[in-house]
């Protein structure tokens, strides 16, 4: 792994311009560490969401569906959790890479949406959103409003009066957008990980598959959090490892490739 540090690092953020700029085609993959810096705590940190509700408890289909009150104790205190919430300088300079023609899609395990608030386009969700509610019976996807998170009602389905739940993925609900998210990294020449440990499937199969198939990974964490992918075959530096707080490490990213 190479590690980018004080020493030449204007260097090495030149170099690592370079290997974006070089890539045929960069994908993102992100997690919680980069909506830290918007206010949003990690899920799994202490004192996150899943320390206060277990998510055996709350979080899965099959609560849901047994007992909808229990579910929307969860669902209300996490729209406490996100309302408001502002995209940060990571989220944007991800964004900046898109729209410079240097990033072909972000594959998010968030539920925030700040990448979309951000100006991102193309954006896989796999864990859902929390912008909108769904229907389980009859498929019905709306625009949730603050007010449906702040009411002791849980909100029914217009057309067939289920229980409606936000619409993100709770365990035991398969993951979206799969075979496109798989479709986009396969033949994806730089990973840029960022802000994740990479540890759940089916994000963890990311940074392996794309090194199966020759690509690097760029790793943006506080600590290293992937296993070290090495060197390549030629030697070539194949697992950059960029240090501290995203929202400071990625917009000097950008600026590199901008060339400013
Ligand atoms: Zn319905």
């Amino acid at each position: 792994m190479t590690r980018v540090v004080d020493q030449n690092i204007e260097k090495l953020w030149a170099d690592a311009a370079v290997v974006v700029q070089n890539a045929g085609k960069v994908v993102a993959l992100t997690g919680a560490g980069i909506s830290v810096g918007s206010g949003i705590p990690d899920f799994r940190s202490p004192g996150g969401l899943w320390s206060r509700f277990s998510p055996e408890e709350y979080a899965t289909l099959e609560v849901f569906q047994r007992d909808p009150a229990k579910a929307w104790e969860l669902f209300r205190t996490l729209g406490k959790v996100l309302a408001g919430k502002q995209a940060n300088a990571a989220h944007r300079a991800l964004a900046e890479l898109e729209s410079m023609g240097l990033l072909a899609g972000i594959v998010t395990q968030n539920i925030d949406s700040l990448h979309q608030q951000a100006g991102s386009r193309r954006v896989f969700e796999i864990h859902g959103d929390h912008r909108h509610l769904q229907c389980l019976c009859c498929h019905t996807l709306i625009p949730v409003t603050p007010e449906q998170y702040q009411a002791s009602m849980i909100p029914l389905c217009d057309h067939c009066g289920a229980p409606l739940k936000p619409n993100v993925v709770l365990f035991g609900e398969p993951v979206r957008d799969l075979e496109a998210i798989y479709a986009l990294v396969a033949d994806c020449d730089l990973l840029l990980v960022i802000g994740t440990s990479a540890q759940v499937y089916p994000a963890a199969a990311l940074p392996a598959m794309v090194r199966q198939g020759g690509g690097r990974l760029f790793e943006f964490n506080r600590e290293p959090a992937l296993p070290d992918f090495g060197t390549g075959r030629s030697g070539r530096k194949d697992h950059w490892f960029f240090p501290g707080d995203v929202v400071r490490t990625l917009p000097r990213l950008v600026t590199a490739c901008r060339g400013d």
